[in-house]
Order: C-alpha cells, then sequence, then structure tokens
C-alpha cells in the first residue's frame, strides 16, 4: 500500500503547498462510539493536473458503507440514460455487471435487470484478490465505479483498476460529482475531508486514455442540488500506462478551494447578524451539516448536532453526540436547518413554541 503527501494520486506529479488546511474527522461515518479524532488535512493541487488532492492518510476512509445500519442513496434518476447509453454503444455486447463497492449496487442490479446479463460473482469488494477473482472468468465485463475514483486513499488501487483488473475488450464506467460545474452552484459545502480527490472531468478522461482506454460515451447530468457526469470506457490496449501530462484545457480544479472558502465566508457573515455568542444548533446530520458544523467549531464557535433519526440519536459524528430536536442547549442563539421536507414547517412552530428567542436559519439550499 502506498501513500504520499506530497505526489498526486492521479498522475504520480508533484503536489503545490497546501490551499487550505481543515482541523476535521477523516469520514462522515455516524458511528455507535466515539472513535475518530479530528486530524488536520490538507487540500492541496497538483502541479501537473491541477487536481485537489486532500491530503491525510487513513485507509478506513471509504468506498463502502462503513455502517451497515445506515445505508445513503446516490442518485438513480439517470440510470435509463445509462442504459440507453449501454444497450446502444459497444458496451452493449457484456455479458456481465461487475461493481466495485457497495455504492455501485443499485446501477449493476438496474442494468442486469433490465437485460439478460448476469450479476453472478459481483465484487462489492475493494480488495484486489476479489477483483482479480471476477476477471479470471471469459465473461466480457462492465466494471462499475461510482464515487469510486475520487475517495481512493491509495493510488496503487488506481493501478490496479485501470492498469491489471479491466482487461482490454472489457468496459468501465465512471460517474462523479461534477465539481467544475458545482461552483456555479451557491454552496462549496461539498468540498469535505472524506473525499480524496477533486479532478475534472477532463483529467479523468485524460488519465483513461493513458491507461488505454478509449471514451466511448459521456454525459453531464444535474439533478436537483447536485451535479455530475459519467462515462463509458473501452480498455483498447494494455501496455503500460503512458505518461499522464496536463490537459490542453487549463481548468479550474483549484477554484474548488476558494469556492468553499468563499461560502464559508458568506455563512458565517450572515450568521453572525443573528448569533451575537457564536452558539449554533444544527438539525440533520448530513454531510454538509458536518462540514460546516466542524469549521464553525474551529473559528470558536459553540455547536450542537440533533437529528430526528433514531438511526442517528444517541451515536456521534466524529466526537459530537448527536441528540434529539427536542434537547437544545439553553444559550443556543440559532438553528441551521439542513432539510427541508413536510417535517420541516411543523418543526419550525414546535420550536417557536418553546423557544422564541431562537432564530432559525433554513441550509437546505445550500
Ligand atoms: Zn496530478
Amino acid at each position: 500500500m502506498s501513500f504520499s503527501r506530497d505526489i498526486c494520486r492521479l498522475c504520480g506529479s508533484p503536489l503545490q503547498d497546501a490551499a487550505l488546511r481543515l482541523l476535521h474527522p477523516v469520514s462522515s461515518e455516524i458511528l455507535p462510539l466515539i472513535s475518530e479524532k479530528r486530524v488536520q488535512t490538507e487540500f492541496r493541487s497538483c502541479s501537473n493536473c491541477e487536481t485537489v488532492n486532500v491530503v491525510n492518510d487513513d485507509s478506513r476512509r471509504f468506498l463502502g458503507y462503513g455502517s451497515p445500519w445506515l445505508r445513503y442513496t446516490e442518485p438513480a434518476q439517470h440510470f435509463p440514460d445509462v442504459l440507453e447509453s449501454h444497450s446502444h454503444g459497444p458496451s452493449a455486447e457484456v455479458s456481465r455487471v461487475v461493481g466495485l463497492s457497495e455504492k455501485d449496487e443499485s446501477l449493476v442490479d438496474f442494468l442486469s435487470m433490465s437485460g439478460s446479463r448476469s450479476t453472478a460473482n459481483r465484487v462489492f469488494s475493494t480488495e484486489h484478490q476479489e477483483w482479480q477473482s471476477v476477471n479470471s472468468g471469459k465473461s466480457k465485463t462492465l466494471w462499475v465505479a461510482r464515487r469510486f475514483l475520487e475517495h481512493i486513499n491509495d493510488s496503487s488501487m488506481i493501478e490496479e483498476l485501470l492498469g491489471d483488473v479491466v482487461n482490454v475488450g472489457h468496459f468501465l464506467y465512471v460517474e462523479m460529482l461534477d465539481f467544475e460545474e458545482m461552483q456555479n452552484h451557491l454552496s462549496g459545502l461539498y468540498l469535505w475531508p472524506e473525499r480524496t480527490l477533486y479532478p475534472r472531468l477532463e483529467v479523468v478522461t485524460a488519465l483513461l486514455q493513458a491507461y488505454g482506454f478509449k471514451i466511448v460515451d459521456v454525459r453531464r447530468c444535474r439533478q436537483n442540488k447536485n451535479s455530475f457526469w459519467w462515462l463509458i470506457a473501452e480498455r483498447r490496449t494494455d501496455s503500460a500506462r503512458q505518461d499522464f501530462r496536463r490537459s490542453s484545457h487549463p481548468g479550474s480544479s483549484t477554484d474548488v478551494v476558494s469556492h468553499f472558502t468563499k461560502t464559508i465566508s458568506s455563512v458565517t457573515a450572515s450568521l453572525d447578524r443573528f448569533c451575537g455568542q457564536k452558539t449554533a444548533a444544527l438539525f440533520g446530520v448530513n454531510h454538509k451539516s458536518q462540514t460546516l458544523g466542524y469549521c464553525l467549531q474551529d473559528m470558536g464557535w459553540k455547536i450542537s448536532f440533533h437529528d430526528g433519526s433514531p438511526l442517528k440519536i444517541g451515536k456521534y459524528s466524529g466526537v459530537e453526540l448527536i441528540a434529539p430536536f427536542s434537547a437544545i442547549p439553553s444559550s443556543t442563539e440559532c438553528i441551521l436547518m439542513f432539510f427541508n421536507n413536510n417535517t420541516t414547517l411543523e418543526l419550525e412552530r414546535d420550536i417557536k413554541k418553546r423557544s422564541a428567542h431562537v432564530s432559525i436559519i433554513n441550509m437546505a439550499e445550500y
């Protein structure tokens, strides 16, 4: 296993000095006990491909679901488009669809049920031996890698997957948040230490081409507040990886860092109007509330985390106990709501009845 603080996980070039430092837990998992301390994380961009690398070595970070009792839902509305692209392109010949991690399960099932393809020996594991044992069969395979490359801690997994596991004539599906497009959105809170890389689409396609892949189809999608892209690529040659140089399109990957810092400044500027004592309760424990909560704590805020789900209440986000909505500390000046559903209004009315002095700020749109 290899990890370096100074080398880009994608292209192996030196990283520039840190553009941002955060003191956060590495994973966003919600755990029954306090088991994760905060660690210093640096965000450094690559001198060659410009991809932001998140530098803190933690092999637990996550390519699957660490807490089996809590499943996150990946977007699925684009599956019919993926099927259409898959069925009419060269990858229609595959007889097998294999997922690399548990996050691929829903798409693997969708593609398999929509055709006669087998999903026998699905992997949903990041163990190299398991990848290889699945690969030993003769079936032409579509390897599905959603939320995968950008979460890799150990760069040798990229070499294994692209250089060794996907055979010539086989296909790879890659899906990733569209970080460039997301910079045009209001929020920068999608940046957090659990993700290890923030590559542009052009950088990923250049990486695949360096390993002998031909891009068969690529599409950009927007759903709700998320923008993402997906592509299907075919491995054409198994020669050694070619040099992977800066894309010919000068990029803006490093802007994810400035976009994030601008978001934090604008959020804190508006919160300062309501919270002179810097005390806030965060309602809804998710990636965004965790990221903002830890940043506010770094700036001296007193933060409490709350949720309505019995799966989260009484457990920990990092070192923070997750309390029910009813347990707001008496010093709390404002409540930041990170969800907007049919219970939100009722909850707001209830809070106003009990604590009229508390300001409620809806962060769901961030
Ligand atoms: Zn690089």
